[in-house]
């Protein structure tokens, strides 16, 4: 039994986790040139996230620009709890696609209040059984999966800090809503960035956030 892990939804509890809004001071995007997004902030002084918790780090933000090829590759952000603020350290881009006006996500994303919700049995399947259900549930039930084993979409993924080469800790993973499944993360709103699964890493030492993508 490992760390258990949470599914990130709707809904308002006692630590203020949230989606979206400019709570953050987001890096302009290299590519698209507007502000990356601020995906999903987490409060680290819920209990249920201690193992990322750091007495320099009091939220955790998730950032990406969400409308070009960007987070296609990996992305390495420096986080500065100071001044509120997500500095790009790293970003690898060769495609330069910005996708079409009509497709875009807004920037700011609109705000709601999430609340973590522990894994079903579904979520977490085991090494011999396959992992289907629990990625229907992901993107129809959910887009974000807080902590716990993470679901891979291809490869495994190891990261080392790109600052102090240690073996960075799994946050995250983020993906699109299907399209009956609008009003997730908002109500009447549609979070859709294509056909991808974002993963995130952090060494709260650095306070390094990582970003790799993989996609079926
Ligand atoms: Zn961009
Ligand atoms: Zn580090």
């Amino acid at each position: 039994m490992g760390v258990p892990g949470y599914r990130v939804v709707k809904g308002s509890g006692i630590f203020n986790h949230s989606f979206g809004g400019d709570s953050w001071t987001t890096p302009i995007c290299p590519n698209c040139k507007t502000n990356s997004h601020l995906i999903f902030c987490f409060n680290l002084t819920d209990s249920r996230l201690n193992q990322i918790y750091n007495r320099s780090l009091k939220d955790l933000p998730l950032v990406s620009c969400l409308n070009c090829s960007s987070y296609w590759e990996r992305q390495v952000f420096k986080i500065d709890p100071v001044n509120r603020k997500v500095n790009i350290v790293k970003q690898i881009d060769n495609e330069r696609w910005v996708s079409e006006e009509e497709d875009r996500l807004p920037y700011p994303l609109p705000v709601s209040a999430m609340t973590l919700q522990q894994f079903q049995k579904v979520d977490t399947p085991s090494t011999d059984e396959p992992s289907d259900l629990a990625f229907e549930a992901f993107g129809s039930e959910y887009v974000c999966r807080i902590l716990g084993k993470p679901l891979y979409a291809v490869d495994n993924i190891n990261k080392n800090c790109e600052c102090c080469n240690n073996p960075m800790e799994y946050v995250a993973t983020i993906c699109s809503e299907d399209f009956n499944s609008e009003g997730l993360v908002h109500e009447n709103f549609s979070f859709n960035f294509g056909e991808s699964f974002l993963y995130f890493y952090l060494c709260k030492v650095c306070n390094i956030l990582e970003t790799e993508m993989q996609s079926t």
